[in-house]
């Protein structure tokens, strides 16, 4: 019993990875340990979003060029890279670009302001031509009154001054 199973423990088994092309054959008791290191096992790559399995012996090569590869930019100017962008980046640029962006939502909200105050002042504008009209027909209105009050006093004294004159 005790030599049957080492010489189970002895017999050497084929990496299950071999159909991948591990070539490698050890004892049964150390195939965990091998499966850990072995340059065939297929592993997740690990950026995010990705999923990919890949071989271990291809994993740097693909995340290096892993389309899910972010960084933040190591310079700390807090812009989250991508493999599209890393090359070209600068954070001079993009600080001035995001600057820039924020300038022409400014600009553009300063606009609308401007826009929507036109407005209001067209309607103050308009609201002041209908109380002036109003106000202007209103005196119309006093003066024809005062007229025909004025009117009425000269007729009268002229029937009076015409009724002393013929007195
Ligand atoms: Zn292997
Ligand atoms: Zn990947
Ligand atoms: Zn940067």
């Amino acid at each position: 019993m005790y030599k049957l199973s080492k010489s189970i423990s002895r017999l050497r088994i084929k990496c299950k990875n071999e159909p991948h092309g591990c070539a490698a054959t050890f004892p049964l008791s150390e195939e965990y340990c091998h499966s850990t290191a072995c340059l065939f096992e297929p592993v997740a790559c690990p950026h995010q979003g990705c999923g990919a399995q890949v071989l271990r012996r291809d994993l740097e090569t693909h995340a290096q060029r892993c389309e899910h590869w972010r960084q933040l930019c190591p310079m700390g100017c807090g812009t989250l890279l991508s493999l599209q962008t890393q090359a070209q980046h600068n954070c001079y640029r993009q600080l001035r670009q995001e600057c820039e962006a924020q300038r022409q939502t400014h600009r553009a909200i300063a606009a609308t302001l401007q826009r929507k105050m036109r407005k209001m002042q067209n309607t103050m504008a308009h609201m002041k031509r209908q109380i002036g009209l109003i106000c202007e027909s209103l005196e119309v209105l006093d003066s024809q009154e005062e007229n025909t009050g004025e009117t009425s006093t000269t007729s009268t004294s002229s029937s009076s001054s015409t009724s002393s004159s013929s007195s």
